[in-house]
Parts: structure tokens; sequence; C-alpha cells
């Protein structure tokens, strides 16, 4: 059985290293509030790549369904003693399933991946049975003895990284007949087979997360990448009878009540709305169908917190929330402070972060005529530029 076609992506994450004392696993470490293991796998989404195959070390299957909850993976596969091993046993379970024709092989340690090196990795594939990238070596490098020895050149040097491309059928054989050591790199393997292997310019964000240091860098490119996005909320919703309304997440006494499938929180759907805008993730509806009878009287605070839920899935971070409710009654600035902090408790920011004005329409409209209320939010987010 075979996927003649299929392209495949294999990444290995079978490492149980727990350097420089830290408590978790590196590739279970997060950046941006997401494990390096997410970033790698998510970069892999390319409409090039058919099926994504990742290879555990054995035990994280938790911390692996952790990581990659809501993603659709083919089925994670217990690596081996050595990078290599985990390789091979990552190919026979894809083997199991149908031989693809290509197939990239790829570290959880390089969270950041440009979809242009895939498309430049897999056009090289065309004319040879491998293709790896590559970087020059810019530094100076020397031999080091007990102090500084002599300088290598470093012309016919390069730096090489991964995803590494192969032909699914020639990385095998290659490995079949492997009889060296721990290879470091697959390309490696496939050379030794007599096999040419290509290369075409790596990225230098592809570089590897080894030290503590890589961290914080990663951090900072991470968060440089990051761009403002602002969603807007409108909502409306008529009085009927009743003693009270809820409004930003606080029930204020008043002579009528809300009319609404949930407990008609005017100003909290809003603020949804305008936070999914920002998100580009649909309206509230979408989310919460108002015929869906789960959602009879609910909680609003419980929308909001959901879609701040997705915003932290999706690595955006909420930054600010401006909001007015539009009413000719009650009056809300007794309750202005209460409302501003229940909703920085929901989506877990400081109260200086929310701000919330109200209005009336001059008696004009539904809302002069006291017949409901209305409500409009804008949410800025900072969110990973869309690559
Ligand atoms: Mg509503």
């Amino acid at each position: 059985m075979a996927h003649p076609g299929e392209t495949c992506a294999l990444l290995v994450a079978a490492g149980s290293g727990t350097r420089a004392g830290a408590a978790t696993p590196k590739q279970y470490r997060e950046i941006g509030g997401r494990p390096l293991l997410r970033h790698a796998v998510e970069a892999l989404f390319h409409r090039r790549v058919d099926a994504i195959q990742v290879v555990i070390a054995d035990g994280q299957e938790p911390a692996y369904r952790r990581a990659i909850q809501g993603l659709e993976l083919l089925p994670p596969v217990v690596g081996g003693a050595t990078r290599q091993d985990s390789v091979r046993r990552g190919m026979a379970a894809l083997g199991m399933r149908g031989a693809p024709d290509r197939l990239l092989v790829h570290d959880a340690a390089r969270p950041f991946l440009p979809g242009a090196v895939i498309d430049r990795l897999l056009d090289a594939l065309d004319g040879a049975p491998a293709s790896v990238p590559i970087l020059p070596v810019v530094d100076t490098l020397a031999k080091s003895a007990d102090g500084l020895g002599d300088t290598v050149p470093r012309d016919a040097l390069v730096r090489v990284q991964t995803p590494q491309a192969f032909r699914f059928a020639d990385l095998k054989r290659a490995h079949e007949q492997w009889c060296g050591g721990d290879a470091s790199d697959d390309a490696q393997v496939v050379r030794a087979a007599g096999l040419h292997v290509a290369t075409v310019p790596g990225d230098a964000s592809l570089e590897k997360i080894t030290f503590e240091s890589d961290f914080s860098r990663a951090e900072a490119m991470l968060a440089a990448r990051r761009v403002p996005r602002t969603g807007m909320g409108f909502d409306v919703h008529a009085f009927g009878p009743g003693d009270g309304v809820w409004l930003g997440g606080i029930r204020i006494t008043h002579d009528r009540g809300l009319i609404g499938h949930s407990d008609a929180d005017v100003l909290l759907h809003a603020i949804t709305d305008a936070l999914l805008g920002a998100l580009g993730a649909g309206d509230i509806g979408e989310h919460f169908p108002p015929s869906d009878p789960r959602w009879r009287g609910a909680a609003s605070g419980h929308f909001l917190e959901h879609a701040a839920a997705l915003a932290s899935a999706g690595g955006s971070e909420i930054v600010h929330v401006d909001a007015t409710l539009i009413c000719e009654a009650p009056r809300l600035g007794p309750h202005r402070q209460a409302m501003r902090e229940r909703i920085a408790a929901l989506l877990r920011l400081p109260p200086a972060s929310i701000s919330l004005k109200a209005t009336t329409s001059e008696r004009l409209g539904f809302t002069g005529r006291g017949e409901g209320i209305a409500a409009q939010a804008v949410v800025t987010i900072l969110a990973e530029r869309a690559s």
C-alpha cells in the first residue's frame, strides 16, 4: 500500500532531555504560552504537507496530548534510544499506513519554520533524492585545546538545518543499509548510501533551541512577530419583566430585566464578539447557538472565557478592551468599577486594561424610549502575524 504523490512530515520529539535543570523536557517547555512542540507542528501545517507524524518519548503521551490539543495529526509513535531509532520507528509507522512519496524529517527543537523553506526543499526533490537547508558559517572557527587553537577555514563549511526532505523509498533504503554509529542527521545516512543530497538556503529563524538563553531569544523573536489586531462588537437586548439586569458580569437591581436566551448580558456579549472579531473566529452565535438548550440562562462570563481561551490557544494576547453601554436607565456609574473588575477577572487582565463608558441616546431611538440596552466594544489583541 502506498500513498502516491503524498508528502508527510515526521517530527522527532522523543528527547527526554531536561538540560539546564528544567523540570520539563525541552519540547514541552513553552514559548509565547505554547509548547515548543506545538510551534513546530503548526509550522508543518503547509499546503504541500498532507500528514504529520510525531515521534514522542515513552511516557510523554499525556504531555503530548495537551500540547497538540485541537490539531489533526497521525497517532503518535514512541521513539527509540537514539534519534536514528526514532526516525526509523516513525517511518515504519508511516509505511504501515501506506508509504508517502516524500518525507520531511524535522526536529521539535526548531519551532520556527518559514513555509518558504518547505517549498524550497520540496522543489529540490524534483532533481535529487534528498535536500537539506544550509546556512553559511559566519563566525571564526578555531580548535579549542587548553586555550585558543588553530583557526579552521570556514569557506568549506556550512551549517545543516532541519527539516530535511527525502524521497521516502530512498531514505528507507539508506537507513536499512546504514552500519555506522549514531548518525547526526538523516542526510548523513543518505549520503553514506551513495545518494546525492541537494542544498537549499536555510533560515536563521530555524536555529535549534539548545541552551537556556535560546528560550529567551525565541520569546523575543515571537514578541517581535506579533502585530496588533482589533475587533468590534455590538449587541442589543430588549427590556422585559424582571427585577434586575446582568451587565458586565454584575447583577444590577432594576425595575425590569433583559430578555435573552442566556442571562442577556449585553455588555459581555459585545465584548465577546469584539474578541472573536479580533481573532477572526466568527461570532458569538456560531460558538453558542441560541437554539442550543445548553445556553439557556447561561452566565455570559462563560462565553467571554471561551473566547479568551481561543485567544491563548492561538498564541494571542489580549491587551485592551474599550466598551460603551447605551441606555437611559439603570444608572451605571455606581457599578462601573465592579463591572471593570469582573471583566478583567474573566479575561485575566488588570482592571486598568478595561475601559468602560456609559451614555444615553438623548431619549432618541429604542434606547431613548427605554425599550432596551445597546452595547458596543472594541478589543485589541497582539497576534502572531499570519504567514
Ligand atoms: Mg446578545
